[in-house]
């Protein structure tokens, strides 16, 4: 039977962790802050600004939230970005995506201070990972990285295969897994004999945003599954099928309307894999833990108590 690689166990790890970092940061009157800017109505982004902004408060990290309207400018939010860049009481200042399409978002992302990228996507800062240099690193790739750690998965000279090569997530996961001495293949939607290449992985991370595409024939039997994505299932037909008519699934669907499914197949992945994190329960948790390590690292380096 597959290990399940549990991330509400690891973030919760994590956050006792931190805790007694905030305490010190706030005992010597430096308190770590983040502002969150949140453009528009879009659904999903609210209820991950909110996640943020309760961790935040968790943790007794202060936060403050930005809601520019949808019509907003990419003049206009590089003015706030400014503001915020300069206030020196906070520590990070995070853009939730997607922004409105009239948005220039390679603009806006540029502007945010390099020291203040908490999310780590800043050229700069990706730049940093490329070449090693110490600095923030990407929430999502950050979690899996410490999820692999923690679960004492050998990473030194493992075959890895990373599907998806978004700035977001697949490419900087595999920069950090070949920092770790991986061996590492990108692959994406023209990638060539996909489920080959996948089956040579020790490590494979799915970070596609395709419903449960991996199914046994892409995973080597023994294998380490990352699995990043999250795809809401709508329709009662296609989770019959992936659940394969599953009762309790079909009866969970029932309930909520929906169900939650990651790039590979739930049931051949338990069935083949070594070890895996499950969706929901996996990576998704550590975004947000590995968001608050950012902004408690971002204050102790203003603070001048960073080891880092
Ligand atoms: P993205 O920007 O849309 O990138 C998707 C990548 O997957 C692209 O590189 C694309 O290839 C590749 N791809 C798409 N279809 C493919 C196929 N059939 N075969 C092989 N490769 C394929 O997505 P993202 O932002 O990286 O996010 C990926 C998934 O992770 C989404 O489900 C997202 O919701 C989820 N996510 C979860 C978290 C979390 O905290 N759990 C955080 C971030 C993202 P091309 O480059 O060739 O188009």
């Amino acid at each position: 039977m597959a290990q399940v690689l549990d991330g509400i166990r690891v973030r919760d790890e994590i956050q006792k962790e931190v805790r007694p970092r905030v305490e010190q940061l706030a005992a010597q009157g430096s308190a770590p802050g983040l502002a969150v800017i949140l453009v528009g109505n879009n659904p999903a982004s609210e209820i991950y600004v909110r996640n943020k902004v309760r961790a935040c408060q968790a943790l007794g990290i202060y936060s403050e939230k930005h809601t520019p309207p949808a019509h907003v400018t990419t003049g206009e939010l590089l003015e706030l970005i400014e503001s915020l860049n300069r206030r020196p009481e906070i520590d990070g200042v995070l853009v939730q995506l997607p922004l409105p399409s009239q948005v220039d978002s390679k603009k806006v992302l540029l502007a945010v201070d390099p020291d203040k990228d908490v999310d780590g996507l800043h050229p700069m800062n990706l730049g940093k990972l490329v070449s090693g240099r110490a600095g923030p690193r990407p929430c999502t790739p950050a979690g899996i990285l410490e999820l692999l750690k923690r679960y004492r998965i050998p990473i030194v000279g493992q075959r890895a295969v990373v599907v998806g090569r978004s700035e977001l997530v697949g490419k900087p996961v595999a920069f950090l897994l070949l920092a770790e001495h991986a061996t590492v293949t990108i692959c994406h939607s023209r990638t060539a004999n996909l489920p080959e290449v996948c089956r040579e992985a020790g490590i494979l991370v799915a970070a596609m945003g395709r419903a449960a595409l991996l199914t046994g024939d892409f995973i080597k039997p023994g294998a380490t599954v990352i699995d990043v994505g999250t795809n809401r299932i709508t329709s009662r037909e296609e989770a019959a099928a992936i659940f394969r008519n599953s009762p309790e699934k079909l009866a969970e669907f029932d309930r909520k309307g929906s169900l939650l499914v990651g790039d590979v197949h739930p049931i051949d992945v338990a069935e083949k894999a070594g070890a895996y994190t499950p969706v929901p329960g996996g990576v998704g948790p550590l975004t947000i833990a590995m968001l608050m390590v950012n902004t408690v690292e971002a204050a102790e380096r203003r603070a001048g108590t960073c080891s880092g």
